[in-house]
């Protein structure tokens, strides 16, 4: 294994390039991921957030969702926000009756969870093994995770008003994912962990 680990990202729909300037910013290379041939070159996959229903659609339509689930339960790395923690859940609530997803991440996420008023919002996180230093944390129409099968690891709840002690970021050995967005504030520390899973497992 290379110091500098392939990461694809899925890049079917949503906010690509954030992620591989993160990626890139961390010592990973980076390779944007449309067809099965191209996830077979990957170390890890990057799901992006963006529109979980869209993605899935097209993840279908261009026949990779096969592959993509066949990835995961062969134990590739995948790290998913926000839409692409919808797409490694094992279960969806109020999921369209088309939506499929890759599966992998044994936990139960609710779209959209947080309700009109507080559609999208900030707010300072801690996450379990970053230290002191608050994450700050980008929620955009996100989802929220319901409940986690034993096995998952809770990194991280939200800490006050009437949504406190709801899951928003996780861990299942390889997996990792989050409802928030960080390849858009420039702290960079959980890039950088998955691409420390992505190390650690090849
Ligand atoms: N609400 C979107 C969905 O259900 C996710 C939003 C996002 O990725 N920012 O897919």
């Amino acid at each position: 294994m290379t110091a500098s680990p392939l990461i694809g990202v899925l890049a079917l729909q949503g906010d690509i390039k954030e992620h591989e300037l993160a990626l890139t910013a961390v010592g990973a290379r980076t390779a944007r991921v449309r067809t099965e041939a191209e996830l077979a070159q990957v170390d890890g996959l990057v799901i992006p957030g963006g529109e979980s229903t869209t993605m899935s659609n097209l993840a279908i339509r261009m026949n990779l969702i096969d592959p993509l689930r066949a990835a995961s339960k062969a134990g590739l790395p995948m790290y998913g926000s926000c839409a692409g923690m919808i797409m490694l859940a094992a279960h969806v609530t109020d999921a369209r009756p088309d939506q499929q997803t890759i599966g992998g991440l044994d936990v139960t996420v609710r779209r959209n969870a947080f309700g009109r008023q507080v559609d999208s919002f900030e707010i300072d996180l801690d996450i379990s093994g970053f230290g002191p230093e608050p994450f700050r944390a980008v929620f955009i129409r996100a989802p929220l995770v319901e409940s986690v099968d034993s096995g998952v690891e809770v990194l991280s709840t939200l800490q006050r008003g009437g949504a406190a002690g709801t899951i928003v970021a996780v861990r299942q050995g390889v997996r990792l994912a989050t409802s928030f967005h960080p390849e858009l504030t420039g702290d960079t520390r959980i890039h950088e962990l998955f691409v420390e899973i992505v190390r650690q497992h090849s």
